[in-house]
């Protein structure tokens, strides 16, 4: 997997026959309260090593698209308007800048049913972010968001149940734990496996080196932390790469085994 360009919003990876384009979505600042040991509480010390931005812990918002070409997907869509701070919706923007037509966009994959991934189907003024939309997997139990405001997006949906190719070079897995239809895409270029894994991780400076560390957020803490665990396990096979939501953009990393633990390479300079 090798970066060819990169930008403020995007950064572009070869990887095999297929590209894969990391879109800044922008950023999101929470407290470090929202981190649970495996007993539900809040930490009792954050390691110095975890950055603080004004007391905050800031989650960067990564959406992926990968093409080979002919057939694309776009994994995540990004938060649009609909969050209180204005710090994310740049996904358009990151689109233009790396020079994807929003109308080449006929399929997405939803990795779960949360705001600042499925909002960007709908653009700030109320139109279909993405024209010709044909396709939109998203894990079952996840399947009921598509009301209010992503109504229109409805006809579109196609749950996901269980492990399923939805191209040639990409497999839905159901991964539930942080939402009940929490699904990975796994995407496998000439290169080898990219698994594009949403909120598996959402502090990656803490995380890896304690996965055992959950997230607020996360609804079924023990399914979560189970969920994390394997898909770390697989992550530190060879040829295996991971694409996070909330990675540090552009989020694209290799995961190697380290003490009790993993260690995260990233494989671009930072954007953003
Ligand atoms: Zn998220």
């Amino acid at each position: 997997m090798r970066l060819m360009s990169s930008g403020r919003l995007h950064a572009t990876f070869e990887f095999g026959d297929l590209r894969v384009i990391s879109l800044r979505d922008g950023y999101i600042d929470m407290p470090p309260t929202r981190l649970r040991d495996e007993d539900g509480c809040a930490l009792d010390q954050l390691p110095a090593a975890v950055p603080l931005v004004g007391g905050n812990l800031r989650l960067a918002v990564n959406a992926f698209f990968v093409t080979d070409g002919t057939r694309s997907v776009l994994i995540d869509t990004g938060a649009s308007d609909v969050w209180h701070e204005p710090t994310m919706g740049l996904i358009y923007d990151a689109l233009d800048e790396a020079g994807v037509d929003r109308a080449r966009v006929t399929d997405v994959a939803i990795t779960h049913r949360h705001e600042d991934h499925v909002s960007g189907l709908i653009a700030p003024d109320g139109s279909e972010a993405f024209p010709e939309l044909e396709r939109v997997w998203i894990g079952a139990g996840d399947a009921s968001v598509f009301t209010g405001r992503l109504e229109p997006i409805r006809d579109r949906v196609v749950p996901v149940s269980e492990e399923v190719a939805i191209n040639d070079w990409t497999t839905a897995i159901p991964a539930p734990g942080h939402t009940p239809g929490h699904t990975v895409y796994e995407v496998r270029g000439g290169a080898g496996h990219l698994l594009v894994w949403g909120d598996t991780v959402h502090v990656p400076a803490l995380q890896f080196d304690r996965p055992n560390v959950s997230w607020e957020f996360d609804g079924d803490q023990s399914q979560a932390r189970s969920a994390r665990a394997a898909l770390l396990e697989r992550l530190s096979r060879p040829h295996h790469f991971v694409a996070g939501a909330h990675l540090d953009s552009p989020g694209i990393a290799r995961v190697t085994p380290s003490g009790d633990g993993y260690a995260l390479e990233h494989l671009a300079p930072p954007i953003g």
